[in-house]
């Protein structure tokens, strides 16, 4: 694993940024993750590349023009302003150096930053500028890699089959639709289209999605690329990693029910995929690697191209994963959004080394800047469901004996406000949350990916 525990992971180092000193803070001088900033400043408006710090950017340009990242990040580097870029031109050495000093030069006894001038424009406070994020998405391809949602979804459409023969040796993909990911705080607006027919043998529908819905995945961000035709073997996998956010894949589940077959999913996921500005580098996630899931007993073991004895040890990744929702009159009475749910990336099926692996196993290259989404992350309980299509869903193949009861069933779900849901309505914002703890690390969070529902637009 290239990824290492070492100096920076220290649970003991401190900023003289005291903000990132907060035990609850997400960004501690142990996390920095990646994000690109909007400054305002009056006399102009631009974009730059920063690291986070507590409830502060730290903007990069500012260091390379003081000299302080001298032979790490060059000025023309920051030219473009995307991290993907940056990083495809550093070695795993380099990136290992470039943390290594970013966590010096923030660290409570060193004052190469803190008494140097420039220390006062290159610290932002992140409540005042709009945050993106920090790569340039050139392409997206959408995974299934829970095997609890897979089997609840599953159920629902095909209760005697709900597993499909392929699930177990390939992990299941479809390419999505760069031009439509969009960052955390950008509107949904509801999306039009045809329906599936409400009876077997009607006529679809043509109108607004009536059963609109959230997924809770990662996004994995590709740091280097792979030459076309040249796969990448599965142990080489990690090299290619940039880092992880949070990702919404919003689902219009009436289209998505009659369009899927026999292509997958199309216009009912690509009218808007929602990501966290925060790029949490894989190097700050090392303390919180995991094995992968334990594959039941009588499932085949992976094929030789997705095996790697080490990825099998240390390939999964504990990230704690929280679903919120607020209506239009919550927020507008006040109230606090609710939590709808709360899961694990570690029990996702395939880890995203074998994502990566399989994604370029016909030669595929994948390139700086590609977003690969986890698929929706479902748990083995009913509060780990990471969908509505699922949560509102009586149904439970992993009771014992397991509860099936026919697809159309729904229980909503309560709002403080005595409203119901069984999808989103329109004025619903949707907040996804993550963080990594383990005892003896400090913990690190990825920020918030939300979004709230607009209505639909007639054509
Ligand atoms: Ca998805």
């Amino acid at each position: 694993m290239p990824y290492k525990i070492d100096e920076t992971h220290d649970p003991k180092l401190r900023s003289w940024v005291e903000s990132a000193n907060d035990p609850a803070t997400d960004f501690p001088i142990q996390n920095l993750p990646m994000v690109r900033i909007i400054i305002d400043d009056e006399a102009e408006t631009y974009v730059a590349t920063g690291v986070a710090i507590g409830d502060q950017i730290l903007v990069l340009d500012f260091l390379v023009q003081a000299g302080l990242l001298e032979g790490l990040i060059q000025e023309e580097h920051l030219e473009s302003l995307l991290v993907d870029e940056i990083y495809a031109t550093l070695s795993l050495e380099d990136r290992g150096r470039f943390r290594s000093r970013l966590v010096s030069l923030l660290s409570e006894p060193n004052s190469e930053l803190r008494g140097h001038d420039v220390a006062e424009h290159a610290l932002i406070s992140a409540s005042e500028v709009v945050l993106l994020p920090a790569f340039d998405c050139h392409d997206y391809t959408d995974f299934y890699a829970s095997v609890y949602h897979a089997t609840n979804v599953g159920t629902m459409f095909r209760p005697d089959n709900p597993l499909l023969p392929n699930y177990k040796w390939i992990p299941v993909g479809y390419h999505g639709r760069a031009s439509s990911v969009i960052p955390s705080g950008m509107p949904v607006r509801r999306p039009v289209g045809q329906l599936s027919p409400t009876e077997e043998g009607g006529s679809p529908g043509f109108g607004p999605c009536k059963l609109l819905d959230y997924e809770l995945e990662m996004g994995l961000v590709i740091g280097r690329g792979n030459e076309l035709g040249h796969p990448i073997p599965i142990g080489e996998a990690e090299e290619h990693m940039l880092g992880m956010c949070l990702l919404n894949d919003w689902s219009a589940r009436d289209m998505q029910k009659w369009e899927y077959v026999p292509l997958g999913p199309f216009l009912a996921k690509n009218f808007a995929t929602t990501v966290s500005p925060f790029l949490v580098t894989m190097e700050a996630l090392a303390p919180f690697r995991c094995p992968a899931m334990e594959r039941p007993a009588g499932d085949p073991k992976p094929l030789p191209h997705l095996f790697d004895a080490h990825d099998q040890e240390r390939g999964g990744l504990d990230i704690t994963l929280e679903v919120f929702l607020s209506s239009k009159q919550m927020r507008d009475k006040g109230m606090e959004a609710v939590r709808l749910s709360r899961g694990s990336f570690k029990d996702m099926y395939w880890t995203v080394s074998q994502m990566l692996a399989h994604h370029s196993s016909n030669g595929c290259n994948l390139q700086p800047g590609d977003l690969l989404g986890s698929g929706t992350i479902s748990g083995p309980k009913r509060e780990s469901r990471g969908c509505l299509l699922e949560m509102t869903w009586d149904g439970d193949p992993f009771a014992n004996p397991p509860i099936i009861k026919p697809g159309t069933e729904r229980t909503p779900i309560k709002l403080p406000t005595g409203e119901e849901r069984k999808f989103l309505s329109d004025g619903d914002e949707v907040i996804i949350r993550g963080y990594c703890e383990r005892e003896g690390y400090r913990r690190i969070g990825f920020g918030e990916c939300r979004g709230v529902i607009e209505p639909a637009v007639s054509i």
